[in-house]
């Protein structure tokens, strides 16, 4: 069983009042975890320590290049450390191994990318006023930023932030889930190993109850850079509102993934499968509205259904498996009853909707792909996040049927297209309101495209170099001189 301590001012720190929450495997109920349960005065202890890191230390000053050399070792740490890394990431979030390895491979595609963009921070310099005066507009880090990550990807968002965080010069505050805080903790302590100056990166884990609200809260925090879920992230725009603290966030989606009668049907086929089980659809991204065009509904609908009976689900261990358990009990119950809903609104299930209980599965979390048909607009399950492997199906018969159904909804973060047209592609990329698009791919990830949300699934970007503008703040100056320059 893993000890998960927080990790304050460079060391290892147990809960101040000592409480922990046992972690159980979703896949076999085995208890593989105690983590610390935070205070308000862990938290702050935390904050303390980056806010002197950040006001007095090293890094702030440091040359970009420098902070990118120290992230570039922090990388190479990672891939040296890759394989106990991805177990740990997997096991406690519920993922196959091979999703968790690249998972984390991706996170050090972050990291390398971020270290580029530390050496390129730049201002800007005004020359208008006359060669006796000059303008000059800085861009400087923002400060001690206060990181809340979710449990689906626990190493992915952090690294969608962290990495950026440090390039621009500020220090940092995660609050990791306290369901999934092991790799946070592990890749606090390499990048101590790596060359960052202690107190730079603060662990602290707890419940948003505790930890996130005393976060929120803090004078001593300058932003928030959140992901989760709308709820906490309406509530935490409240509280940062009150204190005219900044912050970012990065919330749910009801991605629409649309199939349209010209499209490489096998590759479509496996996109929209992917689209929705990814992750166990455990995925803000997630395409759990799958829009077929009508003429080809029948042939598309029989292959996805075939696709879906030959998935093989299972746990950390096992090395074929494509889908996990959901991360626990309460949340499979809760995707349960979206599909008790979905059938009582009159929506038709075409596979799945039963979890599984024989054998191994019986001790797990395990939800087969479900997909439902005959779902119309007003039913919850097209318009709610359900945050499991449930998708509906549905057909169109014209472009613009399909973007009115696509963007008929509050979300707005994934969506994606099949087609083998590019006027096609093209006229949905400007149609479509989403903030990220996928054009014969679904949810491709790449460090340089900036990912954020439109409409309520957030506001802000990470990733690309909007991604490091997030934690960067402008300033001017202007500066008369006593002899022309
Ligand atoms: P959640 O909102 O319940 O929790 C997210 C984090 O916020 C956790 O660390 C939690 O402890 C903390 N938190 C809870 N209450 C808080 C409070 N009052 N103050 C401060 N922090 C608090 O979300 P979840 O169930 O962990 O994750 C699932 C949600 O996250 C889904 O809606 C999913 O779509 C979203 N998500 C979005 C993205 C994205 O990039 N857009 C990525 C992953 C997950």
């Amino acid at each position: 069983m893993n000890l998960h301590d927080h990790w304050i001012d460079g060391v290892s720190v147990a809960p101040a009042d000592g409480a922990r929450l046992e972690r159980v495997s979703p896949a076999d109920g085995r208890v593989i975890a105690a983590a610390a349960l935070g205070t308000a005065g862990d938290l702050d202890a935390a904050v303390v320590a980056a806010r002197r890191a950040f006001d007095t230390g090293p890094w702030t000053t440091l040359p970009g290049s420098q902070r990118g050399e120290v992230l570039l070792r922090l990388a190479a740490l990672i891939e040296e450390n890759l394989e106990a890394l991805a177990f740990l990431e997997a096991e406690e979030a519920g993922k196959p191994l091979a999703v968790g390895r690249s998972e984390l491979q991706f996170g050090i595609e972050l990291i390398r990318y971020a270290a580029s963009l530390a050496s390129g921070l730049s201002g800007r310099l005004l020359s208008e006023s006359g060669p006796e005066a000059m303008g000059l507009v800085l861009q400087q880090p923002l400060g001690v930023i206060g990181v809340i990550c979710p449990w689906n990807y626990p190493a992915v968002c952090l690294l969608q932030k962290l990495p950026f965080a440090l390039a621009a010069g500020c220090a940092v505050v995660a609050k990791p889930s306290e369901l999934t805080a092991g790799t946070t903790v592990q890749i606090a302590r390499l990048a101590r190993e790596a060359g960052l100056p202690d107190g730079q990166f603060n662990v602290v884990i707890g419940t948003g109850e505790v930890v996130g609200e005393a976060m929120t809260a803090h004078p001593g925090i300058d932003k928030i850079s959140f992901t989760g879920s709308g709820r906490i992230g309406r509530r935490i725009a409240a509280k940062c509102g009150e204190s005219l603290k900044r912050y970012s966030l990065e919330l749910g989606g009801k991605g629409a993934n649309i199939i349209f009668a010209d499209a490489d049907l096998d590759a479509a086929v496996e996109g929209a499968f992917q689209g929705f089980t990814i992750n166990k659809g455990e995925e803000c991204c997630a395409g759990s509205r799958i829009l077929v065009e009508e003429s080809i509904a029948g042939d598309f609908t029989a292959r996805l259904l075939a696709r879906c009976a030959a998935a093989r689900l299972g746990g950390v261990r096992d090395e074929e498996a494509e889908i996990g358990p959901l991360i626990h009990e309460q949340h499979l119950q809760k995707v349960l009853s979206f599909i008790e809903g979905a059938r009582a609104d009159g929506a038709r299930l075409l596979c799945g909707g039963e979890r599984l209980t024989g054998g191994d599965y019986a001790k797990g979390t395990y939800l087969p792909p479900t997909i439902f048909t005959d779902v119309r607009p007003d039913m919850t399950l097209f318009r709610e996040e359900v945050f499991g492997p449930v998708a509906a199906l549905m057909t169109f018969r014209t472009l613009d049927e399909a973007v009115q159904i696509a963007n008929d909804t509050t979300y707005g973060l994934a969506n994606g297209i099949w087609t083998g047209s590019l006027d096609k592609a093209m006229a949905m990329t400007r149609r479509l309101q989403s903030g990220m698009l996928y054009v014969n791919t679904y949810l491709e990830l790449v460090p340089q495209l900036p990912f954020g949300g439109m409409k309520s699934s957030g506001m802000g970007h990470e990733n690309g170099p909007e991604g490091l503008q997030e934690f960067l703040t402008t300033r001017s100056a202007f500066i008369r001189l006593r002899t022309a320059f």
